[in-house]
C-alpha cells in the first residue's frame, strides 16, 4: 500500500537539514568520515552535565516501585512542580505545577499546543527564517502556516505582523535564541510584540496565542540575558525541552508551560493533556521525568560553544563572509555570496563541507552552519570555506 498523498507531499517538501545529513552519510562512505566536514545538523556533541549522571546513578541505586509505570498524562506532579518553581524564580510569574504538562521534547510540545488551538484552516504565523519543522507541525493539525518576514537584524517586522493577523489567526510562534539566525530577542522588542498582540486580540475578540519555543534559552553568549516573552504577554504558551540545555536530544524530555493568566487556561490545559495522550505520546518518558526533576537549574557549560562560535565567526568573517554575530543557540546564518543559496552550498559540498541552504528556513540568499560539533570538523571545514570564498572574490 503506498504512502498517503499527504505524507508523500510532506516528504517531497521535506527538510533540507535531513537531506544534507543523508547526503553527508553517502559522502562519508565514499570519501571517509574524516574527510567530510558536516556542519548541517543541530545534534549537540557535548555530553550532559555531571549532575545528570549523578541523578541516573542515584535513581538506579534507589529504585522505587512503580517508577516506570504510566502516570497522569500531564506528568508527575513533583516534576511539574519543580519545572514551575524554576520558571517562577526566573520570570517572577506565579507558575505552579498545574500550569505545566511534561512532553516528549519541544517537538511534541509544539504539536500538542498547535493541535489544541487550531481549527481546520486556521492560521499560525511564523517568521522567516524559521525552524522548518514548524511547517509540518502546523499542517499535521490542518492549520495553515503564514510566513511573515524579519528585518535585516532578523527581528520580526511588527508592521507586517499587524497586517498578517486576522480572524483566522490562532497563534504565532517565536523562537529566541533563534535557529537558524542565533538572534536573541530583547525586552524592548518583546514589549512591542506583547502590546501588538494584546491590541489585536482585543480587536478580534479572541486570543492570538504566543507560542514561545525556548529550547536554546540557556545557550546565550557575551553576558546577554534571556528576555522572557511571558513577562510581556499573558497569552503566552512556553514550549521547551532539555535537548539543548542538558544535551539530551535523544531522550525526548520537555514541557509546555501556560501563563497562569492566559485566556481560557483551564480548557487549554485539558486540551494539552488530551492531545498528549491521543497523539500517541501518552506521557513524557517516566525515567527522564525522574531524572530532570532536580536538574531544573542545571545546564551544560556554554564556554565551549562560545569558543567554537568565536573561532568560526572570526575565521569566516576574515575570509569575507558576511553575517550577524550570533548571540545564542549554536548556529550562524551568513549571506551567500550569490543569490542562489542552493548552488552555493553545492559548491561547498564539492569541498566536502556540508551546510544547509537558507531556503530550507524560508530565507534564500543565506546558509546555515551548525557549530555544535567537534573542533576537528570545524577546523577541517575552513579550507573548503576559503576555497569557495576565493572563487567568489570574497578574499
Ligand atoms: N524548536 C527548535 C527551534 C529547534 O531547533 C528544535 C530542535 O532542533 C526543536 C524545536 C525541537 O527540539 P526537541 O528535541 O526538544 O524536540
Amino acid at each position: 500500500m503506498p504512502a498517503s498523498d499527504r505524507v508523500k507531499k510532506g516528504m517531497a517538501e521535506s527538510s533540507w537539514i535531513r537531506r544534507m545529513f543523508e547526503e553527508g552519510i553517502d559522502l562519508k562512505q565514499k570519501y571517509g568520515a574524516d574527510r567530510v566536514f558536516d556542519l548541517s545538523l543541530g545534534n549537540p556533541i557535548v555530553e550532559p552535565p555531571p549532575e545528570f549522571k549523578s541523578e541516573l546513578r542515584r535513581l538506579a541505586e534507589n529504585p522505587t516501585p512503580g517508577m516506570h509505570r504510566y502516570m497522569e498524562n500531564a506528568g508527575y506532579p513533583e516534576t511539574r512542580a519543580s519545572v514551575a518553581n524554576q520558571l517562577a524564580d526566573e520570570t517572577g510569574i506565579r507558575y505552579t505545577g498545574g500550569d505545566i504538562v511534561m512532553t516528549c521534547g519541544a517537538a511534541a510540545a509544539l504539536n500538542i499546543a498547535i493541535k489544541t488551538v487550531v481549527n481546520n484552516g486556521d492560521e499560525v504565523i511564523i517568521f522567516a527564517p524559521y525552524f522548518a519543522e514548524y511547517f509540518h507541525y502546523i499542517s499535521n493539525h490542518y492549520g495553515v502556516p503564514r510566513v511573515v518576514p524579519t528585518d535585516d537584524r532578523f527581528l520580526p517586522k511588527l508592521d507586517a505582523l499587524d497586517a498578517a493577523i486576522g480572524p483566522k489567526t490562532r497563534a504565532i510562534i517565536i523562537n529566541s535564541p533563534n535557529n537558524p539566525s542565533g538572534v536573541v530577542y530583547q525586552d524592548d522588542f518583546l514589549a512591542s510584540l506583547g502590546s501588538l498582540l494584546q491590541k489585536r486580540s482585543s480587536q478580534l475578540g479572541q486570543a492570538v496565542y504566543l507560542l514561545s519555543d525556548e529550547p536554546y534559552k540557556r545557550l546565550i553568549y557575551d553576558g546577554v540575558k534571556f528576555a522572557y516573552p511571558s513577562r510581556h504577554y499573558a497569552n503566552t504558551i512556553i514550549v521547551n525541552s532539555h535537548s539543548k540545555d542538558l544535551a539530551l536530544p535523544g531522550e525526548r524530555i520537555g514541557f509546555i508551560a501556560i501563563h497562569p493568566d492566559c485566556r481560557d487556561r483551564v480548557e487549554l490545559l485539558d486540551g494539552f493533556v488530551y492531545c498528549n495522550r491521543t497523539l500517541g505520546f501518552v506521557n513524557a518518558p517516566a525515567f527522564m521525568q525522574h531524572a530532570v526533576r532536580r536538574l531544573q537549574a542545571v545546564s551544560v557549560s556554554i564556554t565551549d560553544y562560545q569558543r567554537k562560535r568565536d573561532f568560526l565567526y572570526d575565521n569566516l568573517t576574515r575570509m569575507g563572509y558576511s553575517m550577524l554575530k550570533p548571540q545564542g543557540a549554536f548556529y550562524m546564518f551568513p549571506k551567500t555570496p550569490i543569490p542562489d543559496d542552493v548552488a552555493f552550498i553545492r559548491e561547498l559540498q564539492q569541498e566536502l563541507v556540508l551546510t544547509v541552504p537558507g531556503q530550507g528556513f524560508g530565507t534564500p540568499g543565506y546558509f546555515r552552519i551548525s557549530y555544535c560539533i567537534d573542533d576537528r570538523t570545524i577546523e577541517g571545514s575552513l579550507d573548503g570555506f576559503r576555497k569557495v570564498a576565493r572563487r567568489y572574490g570574497l578574499c
